[in-house]
């Protein structure tokens, strides 16, 4: 029972490794547990984080470049759509100018204007005046057309008060020989013309409602001989021109577009109320405040590209009067007209183009709703995939790290168990063993693993596990077979093992797995009791109960192979008187030295037991009826001759009346072949004691 019950320990250590080692249901649960605990979710958190901050880096280092390329690619479209109208507008402007240029020297070089300079006549003063207001009327883009004399007083002149040329009386004519365009007309050569910078127009000290932007074309006139005889002026209306040109940025992606004068402030601008600073008095409203990151460049070159952290700048010199070579060469051949450097640097104007970081970012795929979308969908699946795998890892860490704990302590299980354990080949040799078992045998294990496990047992059990290991290869498992193990020093042990075969994939038997008990103490325990109920407590031979176990298989097997068999009875002579006179001690003794005596006497396969009392019996196989009578008597004499010491410390003799029988084709119980000796003892006894008689008559069965 005991062993039983050590063996169902083992198979559940082995069943409860196999189950942890390989099924996961307990241990998900176990991990379940552990993994509400804070620590392990700051772990995974931590470990999410790392994640996510490495698949951003990466897909920030991957998709960086290619956003990169595509921001830069997007903003040289959006240029590339700009230049169409920077090149148009810079056309336009100087087209313009071209032709007030072409008009000046039209007025300058009239027969008109040369006959009156030469003769001052009234009447070629009226053809002039005639001249100026056709001019006037027709191309309704003079504020203003003036001849003055050398001296700076006004010679003739066209006002345009509604849109209708007229020309003012003489005694109306002013001196504006203080006038800056006069005094820079003093300068100019023969054929040289000044164009003022570009201003709004003042009347009487007050900025003319609404906004009149003015430039002034001022160039010397000269008389039939050549001579110098004044100066024309036409005061140009820049208003149109400066509507085609916001026409013209109109039409941009977004519209903001602005032409600035040399020193920063706006001629036009997408936002009106920046225009003309420096005439208006706000000093503020200038280019240069608004970006001043973008100045620097936008001054100094003549056409270029800035980005600042407000935005792209496409920027362009429109010098309205520095003609390409070819319309310069033109020109001059045909008019002979040179301008001032003054005119150049007053009309030194920039066309800036303005692309906000806004709107360029508005065209970026990424600040569509569609990109965001994609932006978040790539972050969240970014996230989850660090999350997925953050998780994973610290479960397969605490996996493991419960696997390997499992594991050292299962091991240490099977090793120090209280109870041995092996695993056997098919052949029955050794592949493992545990610590355990190796102590009990007093072997290492380098001693055992590979042999045979025979070797290690007596030769009894060797044959017993010899049945028991064959009936394994077709049993699935055996339970508590005794065998008797074989030590290194010799010494033996008992041990009850079980053994569940384990099959190979062809189904086949291939390992025994085994768990081994000591059950020395048991089996001793065993015979101490079989002991004490076989062997009487006085005399140590066997009992009554015992004679009977022993002698029913002696008396089939005589009567089975019709062998020899001799029975004796044994009664001690006048024994009451032993006790009477010695006392139950000294009966005791005698009992106890004659047991002894006819035990010496008798051979091994001899059957001798107490029977009762003072009563004796003996079995004796193989004797023929000379040699049992014989034995009987030898018996008889020896106890008579055996001198037997009190407990007085007397010595004295006793005799014995034996009666036997022996074995015969009729006899077929034991207790009725019994029957005879007691028989034959009772005529003994008549017959005057200490003899020994032989059974005569036959059985009567009762
Ligand atoms: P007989 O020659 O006719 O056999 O005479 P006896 O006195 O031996 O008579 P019996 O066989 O009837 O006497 C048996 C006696 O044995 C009686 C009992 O007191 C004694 N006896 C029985 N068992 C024991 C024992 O274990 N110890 C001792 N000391 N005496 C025992
Ligand atoms: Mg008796
Ligand atoms: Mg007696």
């Amino acid at each position: 029972m005991a062993a039983s019950g050590c063996s169902k320990v083992c198979s559940l250590i082995f069943m409860t490794h196999t189950f942890l080692l390989h099924h996961s249901k307990p241990l998900q649960s176990a991990l379940a547990e552990s993994l509400t605990d804070l620590p392990i979710k700051r772990l995974i958190f931590k470990r999410f984080m790392l994640l996510f901050l490495l698949f951003c880096t990466l897909v920030g280092a991957l998709a960086g470049p290619i956003y990169w390329q595509y921001a830069q690619e997007q903003q040289e479209r959006l240029l590339a759509q700009e230049e169409t109208s920077v090149v148009a507008t810079t056309q336009m402007i100087q087209k313009e100018m071209y032709e007030q240029l072409h008009l000046l020297e039209l007025l300058k070089n009239s027969p008109a204007m040369v006959e009156y300079l030469s003769s001052g006549s009234t009447s070629d003063r009226a053809r002039l005046e005639l001249l100026f207001k056709n001019t006037a009327n027709t191309y309704h883009r003079f504020d203003q057309i003036r001849l003055l004399d050398n001296s700076g007083h006004e010679l003739v002149r066209i006002n345009m008060p509604e849109g209708e040329a007229q020309a003012v009386s003489t005694e109306r004519l002013q001196d504006k020989s203080q006038r800056y365009y006069f005094s820079e007309a003093q300068t100019l050569a023969a054929d040289q013309v000044f164009v003022s910078r570009m201003d709004l127009n003042v009347e009487q000290g007050v900025i003319e409602q609404p906004h009149k932007p003015m430039l002034r074309f001022v160039t010397p006139v000269l008389d039939v001989d050549g001579v110098r005889a004044g100066v024309l002026i036409l005061n140009f209306m820049a208003q149109d021109m400066l509507e085609r040109f916001r026409l013209q940025m109109s039409r941009r992606i977004d519209q903001q577009g602005m032409l600035l004068d040399p020193q920063g402030f706006w001629l036009s601008n997408h936002k009106r109320s920046n225009e003309w600073g420096a005439d208006l008095g706000q000093p503020n409203h200038n280019f240069a405040t608004l970006y001043p990151d973008a100045w620097p460049s936008v001054a100094a070159q003549d056409s270029g590209l800035v980005e600042t952290a407000q935005g792209l700048f496409r920027f362009q010199s429109i010098d309205p009067f520095v003609f390409s070579p070819r319309q310069q060469t033109d020109f001059r051949l045909q008019h002979g007209v040179q301008l001032s450097d003054t005119t150049l640097a007053n009309t030194a104007w920039k066309l800036v183009i303005f692309l906000p970081k806004e709107m360029i970012q508005a065209q970026s795929v990424l600040y569509q709703p569609l990109g965001r979308a994609v932006l978040a969908l790539i972050l969240l699946s970014l996230a989850v995939a660090a999350w997925l795998l953050a998780y994973n890892k610290v479960h397969k860490q605490l996996r493991q790290r419960y696997d390997q704990t499992v594991t050292a302590e299962l091991s240490d299980l099977y090793e120090h168990a209280p109870c041995g354990y092996h695993s056997l080949d098919a052949n029955g040799h050794f592949i493992r063993i545990n610590q355990t078992e190796l102590e009990w045998l007093g072997y290492e294990q380098e001693e055992v693993v590979g042999q045979p496990f025979v070797n290690f047992l007596t030769p009894d059990s060797q044959l017993r596990f010899a049945e028991f290991f064959e009936l394994l290869k077709t049993e699935q498992e055996i339970d508590n077979i005794v065998l008797e193990m074989q030590c290194k020093d010799g010494s033996t042990f008992y041990v009850s093992t079980s053994a569940t075969s384990l099959k190979d994939q062809a189904g086949h038997f291939a390992i025994a797995r085994t768990s081994v008990f000591d059950i020395t103490d048991r089996i001793q325990l065993e015979r101490k009791l079989e002991q004490l109920a076989n062997i009487d407590a006085l005399t140590h031979i066997s009992n009554r109960r015992h004679f009977y176990e022993r002698g029913e298989l002696e008396f089939k097997r005589a009567v089975r192979y019709q062998h020899a068999l001799a029975i004796l009875m044994f009664d001690i002579d006048y024994f009451k008187r032993v006790n009477d006179t010695y006392g139950h001690d000294g009966g005791d003794v005698v009992l106890k030295q004659l047991a002894k005596t006819v035990d010496d006497s008798l051979r091994d396969l001899d059957v001798f037991a107490r029977f009762g009392g003072e009563e004796f019996i003996a079995l004796l196989p193989e004797l023929s009826a000379e040699q049992a009578t014989l034995v009987a008597e030898r018996l008889r004499q020896e106890i008579a001759d055996m001198p037997v010491v009190m407990p007085s410390g007397e010595t004295m003799n006793i005799t014995v009346s034996i009666g036997f029988a022996m074995l015969t084709a009729q006899d077929k119980q034991l207790d009725a072949f019994i029957k005879k000796a007691d028989l034959a003892l009772y005529q003994a006894k008549e017959q005057g004691r200490n003899r020994v008689i032989e059974y005569q008559g036959t059985v009567t069965t009762e």
